[in-house]
């Protein structure tokens, strides 16, 4: 019977960290770091994220701002708005909120935010230095919280067998470069893999990040595995996530929950990133 690893404890333990610096930082310079998120459009999911991303900066004593844009807006438009924010001394942190409405490029607007306020890690040059293993760049969120919900059960992730199911810019991949800088053999899973079963049996680190419910099985995972759940899917009206939480949970050695377990991390890294990137700015 696998333990449950408490994602909202872990992640008090970093947002509190995170608000001792922050309060630091304000002694010391006279303002608060400050995050701006772009939201364009009125996902109904993506209203919800932003609100938490307001509440968490907050509760560690920093600022926040939303820009909220219409659907309609054009891709120039968008581009002079993220270049605003590159321009203005008081936002140390940019977060561009995906996915954008129809007819926007997330790349385009991406490669337009300054790299050094690029919080969510996903301007080519934090990307390229994450996959070098410079660490002066910054790095997605949720992969960043994986890995600490995987140091928090104590074990050592060197030489461990690793699987990330997921192949995405925001999770899979940088999720699997962060393993591998840990010294984990890692295998990255994803829609054309042909037998995920055989690949996660050999695995003592499970990582899904796919959205799609009860795609891993008990079945399928080796027994004392660590198995940290990223996917969030609804089901009849009920947030789950990628992994049979009752079958696995018999298998493995520690699992994550959802909702409880990876989401709270993503925010505390999401302030940790922004507090870094006002220190890093700071003159
Ligand atoms: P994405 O859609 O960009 O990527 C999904 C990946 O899953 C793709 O690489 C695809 O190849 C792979 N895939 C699809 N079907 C598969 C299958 N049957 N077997 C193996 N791989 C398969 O999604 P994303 O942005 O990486 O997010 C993944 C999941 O994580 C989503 O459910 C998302 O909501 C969730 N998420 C949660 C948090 C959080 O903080 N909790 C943060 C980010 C994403």
């Amino acid at each position: 019977m696998a333990q449950i690893i408490d994602g909202r404890k872990v992640s008090d333990k970093v947002r509190e960290a995170v608000r001792e610096e922050a309060a630091r930082f304000v002694a010391k310079h006279g303002y608060k770091p400050k995050l701006a998120v772009v939201l364009a459009g009125e996902d109904p999911a993506s209203q919800i994220y932003v609100r938490n991303k307001e509440k968490g900066c907050a509760e560690v004593g920093m600022d926040s701002e939303v820009r909220r844009l219409p659907a309609t807006i054009r891709q120039e438009e968008l581009t002079a708005k993220v270049r605003e924010l590159n321009a203005d001394k008081s936002v140390h942190g940019i977060l561009v909120q995906i996915p954008l409405p129809e007819g926007l490029s997330e790349q385009a607007v991406l490669g337009e935010i300054d790299p050094r306020k690029d919080v969510d890690g996903l301007h080519p040059l934090n990307m390229g230095k994450l996959l070098k293993g410079d660490d002066s760049g910054f790095v997605p969120c949720t992969p960043q919280g994986v890995i600490e919900l995987i140091l928090s059960t104590g074990i050592d992730i060197s030489g461990k067998e690793a699987a990330v199911i997921g192949r995405s810019n925001i999770v899979g991949k940088p999720t699997a470069l962060l393993l591998m800088q840990r010294h984990a053999t890692v295998t990255i899973c994803h829609s054309r893999t042909k037998d995920l079963g055989t690949v996660l049996r050999r695995s003592e680190i499970v990582v899904s990040a796919v959205g799609s419910a009860r795609l891993v099985t008990g079945e399928m995972v080796k027994p004392g595995a660590v198995v940290i759940d990223v996917g969030t899917n609804r089901v009849a009206g009920k947030l789950v996530g990628d992994v049979d939480f009752d079958s696995v949970k018999e298998a493995a050695g520690y699992i994550t929950p959802v909702p409880g377990g990876v989401g709270p991390m993503t925010i505390a890294f999401l302030l940790k990133n922004t507090l870094r990137a006002a220190q890093l700015l700071a003159p």
